[in-house]
């Protein structure tokens, strides 16, 4: 008897999974789904890697084979809202996966970026299972494709993250539409406060899951932590991709912001490396080709911004480097869970120049340990030669010029030699030296005005009074014909 069965789940689903290769459920499984089955809600803390889509997934497929009839038009059964586009494509997949051969099982996947059409209609038929985003699953709400009514079973996956991205008045929204007889369940890597307080708005006496303690790290991923400046951190990166002990297969480097990651792969592109990159900017199909050429092996390197790679659960990372420390030190723990899934190991390193030291001191009170650390913060770039200091700029405020905000004066930069031969000059030519008798410019430069020698009055400057009187045609065609007439 497989250890799925002992926790309730039907023989044909277990079968399911077993030829699937899903024999031994994980801590997470082993807790929630007996509760799930039950028709408890649950609040499940569980870190990523863990099983949490089979932990929420099995119980929901359990029920649906309980169900007779078909689900009726626009309608679902089962609503899983996840914060990114890869998450959801993949939560899809895992669970058709274990649903196997064992039912006739209808999903769609409700995302934003692709088309609206598709949805639609395979929603107007009536679903057994939408994973969705918050985002268009509301639109589609708003504008009457689907409707809630009829859903028994709302997951929350990677609620942190969705409160995070400003999901939080979509998933109200669509809670409220589905109505209070529903199972919740909500699942969270890290607890937030924000995160409690949705949980208890939506949940209804939840039993509370745990995987592992809030904010610990997978025991098995080695970290550790770089020095740098940070120009010097793409000499660093590079060395160790070179680094034959270091044998970095397959490697996400997480940037902190989506030009960051754009300026890292071109970089790795310039160096010689295959990498490519996947965040918010990206249209879904570059995003999904990133994925894919990235979980074959194509490419060895892939660069992410922390929202992107949420979904990724790609196998064999051997590499997670942070080319820059997160700013939600949350972040960290999703970040290095990308490698050292399902029990493999895996590397994490953290590349930190000195501005960012006190974000490393915040990841190592969230994950409750101080990482090993080398290198040398003020290693300065790739060559380790020192960069000049910059000139400073004359202070100037931004906005447009006023009264109030004068354009800054530059200061004359010659040495007082320089300045020097051009006074001589200006002696030489006008017996006097300029400087003596024209008012001193505040930036202490002299006023390069030609003046006659005699008179040291400007030269070459129009005279200010009555501008010249200009002939129209008519007046120059009479005067022409004077002229002509007087000769
Ligand atoms: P998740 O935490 O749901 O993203 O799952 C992480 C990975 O673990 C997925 O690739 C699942 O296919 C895999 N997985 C989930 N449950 C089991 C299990 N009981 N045994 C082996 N692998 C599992």
């Amino acid at each position: 008897m497989s250890d799925f069965t002992s926790l309730g789940l039907p023989a044909s689903l277990v079968q399911s999974l077993t030829a699937g290769g899903f024999t031994e459920p994980t801590k997470i499984q082993a807790h929630a789904i007996p509760k799930l089955l039950e028709g408890r809600d649950v609040l499940g803390i569980a870190q990523t890697g863990s099983g949490k889509t089979a932990a929420f997934g099995l119980p929901i497929l359990a029920g649906i084979m309980d169900l007779t009839g078909r689900p009726r038009p626009m309608t679902t059964r089962a609503l899983i809202l996840a914060p990114t586009r890869e998450l959801a494509v993949q939560i899809d997949e895992n669970i058709r996966k274990f649903a196997g051969g064992a039912m006739q099982l209808n999903t769609v996947l409700v995302l934003g970026g692709v088309s609206r059409n598709a949805q639609v209609q395979k929603l107007a038929r009536g679903v057994d299972i939408v994973v969705a985003t918050p985002g268009r699953l509301k639109d589609l709400l708003d504008d009457g494709k689907i409707r809630l009514n009829e859903t028994r079973w709302l997951v929350l996956d990677e609620a942190d993250r969705m409160l995070d991205m400003g999901f939080i008045a979509p998933v109200k929204h669509i809670a409220k539409a589905i109505g209070p007889r529903r199972q919740t369940m909500l699942f969270s890597a890290t607890m937030a406060p924000a995160v409690e307080d949705l949980c208890k708005g939506l949940l209804k006496e939840p039993v509370r899951v745990e995987a592992t303690p809030q904010g610990s790290t997978v025991v098995k991923i080695d970290q550790r932590v770089i020095l740098s400046g940070s120009k010097a951190k793409r000499g660093v990166l590079n060395e160790l991709l070179a680094s034959e002990t270091e044998g970095m297969e397959r490697v996400i480097i997480f940037a902190r912001t989506k030009h960051g990651a754009d300026r890292v792969t071109k970089s790795l592109a310039i160096d010689g490396h295959k990498a490519m990159a996947i965040h918010g900017n990206k249209s879904q199909n570059a995003r999904q080709a990133a994925l894919k050429g990235f979980a074959s092996g194509q490419v060895r390197i892939l660069v992410a911004t922390d929202i992107a790679a949420r979904g990724i659960d790609v196998q064999g990372i051997t590499h997670v480097v942070n080319y820059d420390l997160p700013d939600d030190p949350e972040n960290y723990v999703h970040r290095i869970g990308r490698t050292g899934r399902n029990g493999a190991s895996g590397i994490a390193i953290t590349l930190c120049d000195g501005t960012e030291t006190g974000k490393l001191r915040d990841v190592e009170r969230l994950i409750r340990r101080t990482l090993p650390v080398s290198g040398d913060l003020h290693l300065t770039n790739e060559t380790g030669v020192q960069e000049a200091p910059k000139t400073a700029r004359p202070a100037s405020r931004p906005g447009p010029r006023s009264a109030r905000n004068p354009k800054p004066a530059f200061a004359d930069r010659r040495s007082p030699a320089e300045r020097r031969p051009f006074a001589d000059f200006a002696k030489e030519v006008g017996g006097r030296s300029q400087q003596a008798e024209t008012p001193q410019r505040v930036d202490g430069q002299v006023n390069r005005v030609r003046r006659d020698p005699d008179t040291g009055k400007p030269m070459g400057v129009k005279p200010i009074g009555k501008p010249k009187q200009r002939w129209g045609k008519n007046q120059k065609d009479a005067a022409r014909v004077t002229h002509t007439a007087r000769a």
